[in-house]
């Protein structure tokens, strides 16, 4: 499969998707270039990675909520405790997640 990237903006399309314009920076086709077979390669392979730490920061987001709501309740403290520590477990996972991520796009991962 071949994929194609916009020189202006950095989005990337199969080579069906391709359009008149980038549907991102309204760039015109020509500005779409055909990533070399390493590039495209590590677009594959690094595809399902990424969906899943996209997957595991939104479910981070909704532990973050139901230590909000378990610390609002704070029916002890050693429930609040609890909460407490999975709302700062989460923030982190969320930060690391967003890290390895970012590493990812900077290496051409994405
Ligand atoms: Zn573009």
């Amino acid at each position: 499969m071949k994929f194609y990237r916009c020189e202006v903006c950095g989005l990337i399309l199969e080579e069906g998707q391709l359009e008149d314009h980038c549907p991102k920076c309204n760039a015109p086709r020509e500005k779409f270039a055909e990533l070399d077979p390493e590039t495209a390669e590590k677009h594959v392979r690094s595809e399902y990675t990424n969906d899943l730490y996209a997957n595991l920061i939104h479910t981070v987001e909704k532990l973050e909520r139901i230590a909000d709501a378990g610390i609002n309740d704070n029916l002890d403290p050693s429930c609040v405790k609890i909460f407490t520590r999975t709302k700062a477990y989460s923030k982190l996972l969320k930060q690391l997640a967003k890290a390895e991520v970012a590493g990812h796009i900077s290496k051409g991962k994405w």
